[in-house]
This record gives C-alpha cells, structure tokens and sequence, in this order.
C-alpha cells in the first residue's frame, strides 16, 4: 500500500471540477485518506516546487499556484504513486492521453488541472508538507 500527495490546482477548481477529478481516483482504486481545500501562501508553493527553481517556468509556475484555491489530499492505494501519474497524463494535456485527467479538464502546460508525486520518496516529503500524521486516516 502506498501513499501519494495529490493537488487539484487552481484553474480545476475555478471550473467546479473538483467532484468529477476525485471520482476518477475512487473509480480507479485510490482512497481519500486525507483532504483540504486551502489558499496557498506564495511562500509555501515556493517552497512546495523549490525543485524546479532554477527552470524557466518556475515563477509562472508560482502565481498560479497561487491564484486560487487548491484542493490538496493524499491518495492511498497499491501503486497509488504510478496509478496517479496514470491517471494524471502528460504534463502537457495536448500530449495527454483520452480518458487522462489532463486530457479532459486541462487547457495549458501552465494550468493543468492537478499535481501528483513523482517518486515515493517525493510524495513521502510532500504529503508531510501538508498533513500530520493525524490528519492522515
Ligand atoms: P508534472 O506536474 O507533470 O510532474 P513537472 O514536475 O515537470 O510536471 O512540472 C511542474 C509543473 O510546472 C507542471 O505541472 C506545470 O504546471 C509546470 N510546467 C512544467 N513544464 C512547464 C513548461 N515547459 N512551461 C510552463 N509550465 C510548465
Ligand atoms: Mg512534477
């Protein structure tokens, strides 16, 4: 059983998707085991995407994360870290496959619709980022 770190991004929940994102995760194995609603400092999605600092879409990167609220959770399932990433598709949702999240409810490389852990180890620092272990069930 693994745990991953999913964001619905800005521009999802702007579109009244959030309902429709999360059923493709329930529908395909993964289980809410934590979730919120929140309005990022810029300091946190900084922080947050500290990775990608030094690339040329970082700070683009950051005023959207920071446009609107987010919905952020943990996903917990088998393979929970690749079978989000499947789910997800391509970062850019033109190269996205039909049926992806992207696909479907993306519009640009820039907004596009959620976040998912790349790594095990990845989603093991992002999710405590966001939640305590009290707050994971
Ligand atoms: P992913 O979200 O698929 O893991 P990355 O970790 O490479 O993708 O990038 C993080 C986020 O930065 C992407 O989801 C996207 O919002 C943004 N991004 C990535 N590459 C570009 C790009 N070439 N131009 C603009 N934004 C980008
Ligand atoms: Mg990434």
């Amino acid at each position: 059983m693994e745990q991953t770190l999913s964001i619905i991004k800005p521009d999802a929940v702007q579109k009244n998707v959030i309902g429709k994102i999360i059923e493709r995760f329930e529908s395909n194995g993964l289980r809410i085991a934590a979730i919120k609603k929140i309005w990022l400092s810029k300091a946190d999605a900084k922080k947050f995407y500290i990775i990608h600092k030094e690339r040329p879409f970082y700070n683009d990167l950051i005023n959207f994360m920071v446009s609107g609220p987010v919905v952020v959770m943990v996903l917990e399932g088998e393979n929970a870290v690749t079978k989000n990433r499947d789910l997800m598709g391509a970062t850019n949702p033109k190269e996205a496959k039909p049926g992806t999240i992207r696909a479907d409810f993306a519009d640009s490389i820039d907004a596009n619709a959620v976040h998912g852990s790349d790594s095990l180890e990845n989603a093991k620092t992002e999710i405590a980022f966001f939640f305590g272990k009290r707050a994971i069930f």
